[in-house]
């Protein structure tokens, strides 16, 4: 779950203006994300131990992030996924997307600073693991392109992908005591998301466009009844309960920084008044924890940044 793109989303639906092009690269990269899971559950990989999206900063250093870490006894083989529609050309040492120099920082200089820091939490474990690197160019529409100076990263377009999996399907995931020592060091360094982004300041509220959204399909257009809500465009049917479950998480994605917004009375201001407060009430003393009492009530749900450690879904 990227908190950031959840935001972006969240605002968008709620009629509020989003850097687009943010927006678009991270739904690009989720999805390219996605669909390297997809390539390891297909080739029966899952049996072997992967770290998912890993945030990693040592002491002072720039927060670094890996897409997935494959934990092998002997091997850290991390794998950066990239979901470009553009060719992508790296030569005499830089990279070019469509012929430009990458816009953002050199990718490749950035993973290698980040296996550094990885290799030094591995050899906190043992001195005999090599931390190694990939990058993947999961779109079908990418063209990889590679002269012939040195690189340390290996750079594996679609059409190589499943060559360069199959290697590890005879591999033997890791003795528990690894795997065990292995989490507990990344742990200790793992830290939460490294970008920048921030939800509304409790001014903008007013600017929120109000009412009950479809989860499904966005519309505002619904169906009230006595304990159901029914979306008029796709006929969803949902309960009041989750609808107010869902629009609480909404409102608190909102205001990302500002927990104390999520009081019952915004609540259902946001969604346009169409729940009575006393059953809005209810459901939020019976779904999340409360703090203060009376007018200063409000509900902090908890969205901390740093995430848990994360394993490829078996
Ligand atoms: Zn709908």
């Amino acid at each position: 779950m990227n908190h950031e793109l959840i935001v972006l989303k969240t605002k968008l639906s709620r009629g509020i203006k989003v850097n687009k092009s943010r927006l678009k690269a991270l739904q690009a990269g989720v999805e390219g994300e996605a669909k390297f899971r997809e390539f390891v559950l297909a080739q029966k990989l899952d049996h072997l131990l992967w770290i998912d999206d890993y945030w990693v900063q040592i002491e002072e250093s720039p927060k670094r992030q890996a897409d997935f870490i494959l934990i092998l006894p002997y091997e850290w083989l991390v794998i950066d996924v990239k979901n470009y529609h553009t060719s992508f050309e790296y030569r005499e040492g830089k990279c070019y997307s469509n012929g430009w120099p990458e816009p953002m920082d050199n990718i490749i200089a950035l993973a290698q600073n980040r296996n550094q820091l990885l290799q030094r939490i591995a050899n906190d474990i043992t001195q005999n693991i090599t931390v190694r690197s990939a990058l993947v160019f999961i779109n079908e529409n990418c063209h990889v392109t590679q002269d012939n100076t040195p690189c340390d990263i290996e750079l594996i377009p679609r059409t190589k992908l499943r060559i360069f999996l199959e290697k590890f399907r005879a591999t033997k995931p890791v003795h528990q005591w690894l795997a065990d020592k292995t989490f507990e060091h990344l742990n200790k360094y793992h830290c939460e998301y490294g970008f920048p982004f921030c939800g509304l300041k409790p001014e903008e509220f007013s600017v929120v466009k109000k009412g009950i959204l479809c989860g499904d399909c966005g519309s505002y257009h619904m169906e009230i009844s006595k304990l159901f809500v029914k979306c008029l465009n796709c006929s969803k049917k949902e309960s009041k309960r989750d609808v107010v479950h869902r629009h609480a998480i909404q409102l608190r994605y909102l205001f990302y920084d500002n927990p104390q917004m999520l009081t019952v009375k915004n609540l259902v201001a946001l969604m346009g008044g169409e729940i009575p407060q006393r059953i809005v009430r209810m459901h939020m003393y019976n779904l999340f924890k409360v703090v203060n009492r009376g007018s200063a009530s409000y509900y902090p749900i908890d969205l901390s940044r740093k995430s848990q450690l994360k394993l490829i879904k078996r």
